[in-house]
């Protein structure tokens, strides 16, 4: 079957051609072949495991034939499981996932299902990284296509920023390439616009210098909370782009809960044992550890607090300080947790992500800030008490509300948050808009049009 003729085709040629890629419900595959981070009811019709351009070109024809809405599958770490579309077919990527380094120009061409650690392990011989966040399995694209706030963002931008090019499959077969010169206002979309434009089937990454990397955990007792937090937000205000500190209101594996404050630094180690003494300072940490250590160690040291399966709601807001009110919520939030697993995530904004011009990419906040979540999880087995975790997060996030701003992380956004969804790009939305139209004038690719399991 030539190139060009998918439109033209039937079914049964299509599906022929998928068929040793298709899965389908009530399959042995069909199972593993549902499962992301969070545990979805969504139960997809068909499930492509793509392999090359041509299978999503064909996959993509063969939903349209069998008027199947879509969605795009990469690291599956999307927490509505948006990625599996309810009742439709999921162009799953996990296969395109070659990666070749260019040590010379820095950069990185990935497969569209490429994930994180991956990426991290192939650059790493070369003595160079990548802006990657704390989920090792979270799929490159779809970190990036959001923002993608990682562990070196306040040297080396947000992941959206780090997007140069990429090989795209718009809804109606055609491919193209955005880079600077061909497409440059797909690229331009790309870079924080979310993945509603085709599905990108290849990417193209800016690489960074492996400089020494120190890596920090403390964690405080919960009577320190408002202590501790307020040390570090006054140490936020005037923060280097070396360091980068979250923040996690969680259970210790002994049960009690506490406050964690995980700084890493990445530049001059001296400076940064200075800088992370200091944090330490903070309060009296019960727990309490620094290393130097690799990327790729540093990626790998989340992966035990991090499960697949579990029952999880988010909320999350941009907050531009932590006020004493910001403060009060969370450490009551914390002392209040309904489910062991549930956590308040935080990390601060700040140094190069804030330097980028706005207009730059669709990303809509560019000032300083924090981006604050409450994370409701719990175990499958406990999905009867699942309306009481979400009221928890829910309850927090209403008592911040008054001191966030406008919108909020697009990856970390529900359907439901319309508002904050409207706000996420700022003034970037108009020129977003048209973007969208222009490659993806149906909204096949919209988020809105995945159908969710309610
Ligand atoms: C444990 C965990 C840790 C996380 N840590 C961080 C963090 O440190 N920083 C941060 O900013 N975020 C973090 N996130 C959020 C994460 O970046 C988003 O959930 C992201 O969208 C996941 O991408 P994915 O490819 O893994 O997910 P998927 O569910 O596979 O994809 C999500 C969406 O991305 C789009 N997409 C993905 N790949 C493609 C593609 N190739 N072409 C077109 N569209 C595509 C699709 O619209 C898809 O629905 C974390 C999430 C989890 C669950």
């Amino acid at each position: 079957m030539s190139n060009t003729d998918w439109n033209q085709s039937t079914v049964a040629e299509l599906e022929d051609f998928l068929k040793n890629k298709i899965v389908l419900p009530g399959t042995e595959k069909y199972p593993a072949s549902r499962e992301g981070w969070a545990a979805t009811h969504n139960q997809p019709a068909i499930i492509c495991l793509c392999e090359t351009t041509a299978d999503v070109r064909a996959a993509l024809a063969l939903a349209s034939k069998k008027n199947l809405r879509l969605s795009v599958r990469g690291g599956g770490h999307d927490w509505q499981g948006r990625s599996f579309a309810h009742n439709g077919l999921v162009i799953d990527l996990r296969n395109l996932n070659t990666i070749e380094i260019d040590a010379e120009a820095r950069v990185a061409t990935t497969g569209g299902g490429v994930i994180a650690q991956d990426l991290i392990a192939a650059a790493d011989p070369y003595d160079l990284i990548a802006v990657v966040g704390t989920g090792g399995a979270v799929g490159v694209a779809g970190f990036a296509f959001g923002g993608g706030y990682g562990l070196t963002t306040p040297s080396n931008g947000l992941g959206a920023d780090n997007i140069i090019g990429a090989e795209v499959v718009l809804a109606d077969g055609r491919v193209v390439t955005a880079s600077e010169t061909e497409n440059p206002d797909l690229l331009w979309g790309l870079c924080g616009g979310g993945g509603s434009f085709g599905v990108v089937t290849s990417l193209r990454i800016r690489l960074h210098p492996a400089k020494p990397l120190l890596s920090g955990f403390f964690a405080f007792p919960l009577s320190e909370t408002e202590t501790v937090l307020q040390g570090y937000n006054k140490l936020m205000q005037s923060a280097p782009d070396e360091l980068n500190v979250l923040v996690s209101a969680m259970s210790a594996p002994d049960g009690s809960n506490v406050i964690a404050i995980v700084p890493n630094w990445y530049g001059d180690p001296e400076e940064g044992r200075r800088v992370i003494d200091s944090i330490r300072k903070l309060g009296n940490p019960v727990m309490d550890q620094v290393s130097e250590i690799r990327m790729k160690e540093l990626v790998e040291s989340f992966a035990p607090f991090i499960f697949n399966g579990h029952g999880s709601y988010i909320r999350t807001r941009w907050i531009a300080d932590f006020t004493p009110e910001v403060i009060a919520a969370i450490a009551s939030a914390a002392a209040h947790k309904t489910s062991a697993l549930s956590t308040i995530i935080s990390a601060h904004l700040h140094g190069a992500p804030t330097r980028v011009p706005l207009a730059d990419t669709p990303f809509g906040l560019r000032e300083p800030h924090y981006i604050f979540e409450a994370v409701a999880e719990w175990l499958p087995e406990d999905d009867a008490n699942s309306d009481m975790h979400k009221k928890w997060a829910d309850d927090l996030i209403e008592q911040v509300a008054p001191y966030a701003l406008p919108g909020g992380y697009l990856n970390m956004l529900g359907n439901e948050d319309k508002e904050q969804l409207a706000n996420a790009h700022g003034s970037n939305l108009p020129r977003l808009q048209s973007v969208r139209k222009k490659f993806d004038p149906n909204g096949v690719f919209s988020r809105e049009q995945v159908p969710l399991a309610r």
